[in-house]
């Protein structure tokens, strides 16, 4: 059975107090619901001060819950003044780490280029990259995001071997969709991620865009959260601002759990 995954990254909030209550919370509630949570794969990230808190409590809980960074420099170690190294995050023990939020790519400048080696600087790590992708604006005709979307991924894709994928989670964010008020319709969901796993058979071959995890993300709340996880092509949901409230956040991992079970 393929997993769900339900992941939320913080962004720029949450002290590690804070960090400290919410993981708790988690981390307690995914205890008690053990065979509920089974099959899901929960991942949060927090801002790299926090990583470590959190670690400290999922890992004394022997927690399945995952933690992971928001971003991470291609390069180890070196004269990257204020980067963090994708070295040091394993060594943590961070699992995932996002890379190419539309926030990097636009505030801060990002490239493919930088993205494509930052992947596989998380790949070489043993860690898995959350791959994220999305085109600009909703367009009149679906195809031309299609297009955009295709270059994104195959550039993003474009240093990583036909093994990894594996280890890679694609989260397809529509950037129009991003801290808006509704997510992007489920139609236009469903024909954006057939598009993505059509595009990975025909460049990676052996039915690897149909085994290949794609999550959504962008303004998935608890009104949305259900009806996107039920989408057959999607396996999952990377949420924003809707999980900053823990009991929020909780709400959606028992909504997974709920549609898992009839998917
Ligand atoms: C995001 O920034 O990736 C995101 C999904 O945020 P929100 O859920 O707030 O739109």
């Amino acid at each position: 059975m393929k997993k769900l995954y339900v992941g939320t990254s913080w962004k720029m909030n949450k002290t590690v107090t804070e960090t400290h209550e919410y993981i708790s919370k988690i981390v307690e509630f995914m205890q008690k619901n053990r065979e509920t949570v089974k099959d899901l794969d929960v991942f949060i990230l927090p801002t790299f001060l926090a990583i470590d808190a959190a670690l400290q409590i999922t890992k004394s809980a022997n927690s399945k819950l995952k933690i992971g960074a928001q971003d991470c420099c291609w390069e180890d170690s070196g004269p990257f003044t204020g980067e963090v190294s994708p070295m040091h995050l394993k060594d943590l023990g961070a699992a995932y780490v996002e890379i190419g939020h539309a926030e990097r790519r636009e505030i801060f400048m990002e490239t493919d280029e930088m993205v494509s080696k930052k992947v596989s600087a998380v790949i070489k790590n043993n860690m898995k990259p959350i791959l994220c992708i999305g085109e600009e604006e909703k367009p009149a005709q679906i195809n031309i995001a299609l297009h955009f979307l295709e270059h994104q991924l195959l550039d993003g894709l474009s240093r990583i071997n036909n093994d990894d994928l594996k280890n890679i989670v694609i989260a397809y964010e529509p950037v129009w969709a991003i801290g808006a008020t509704a997510s992007a319709p489920l139609d236009y969901l469903r024909e954006a991620i057939d598009f993505l796993r059509d595009l990975l058979n025909k460049k990676f071959g052996n039915n690897c865009g149909n085994d290949q995890v794609i999550i959504y993300g962008g303004s998935v709340n608890l009104e949305s959260a259900r009806d996107i996880l039920t989408l057959p092509n999607n396996d999952g949901i990377f949420v924003g601002r809707s999980a900053l409230n823990v009991e929020y956040f909780i709400s959606m991992i028992k909504m997974a759990a709920e549609v898992q079970k009839i998917k």
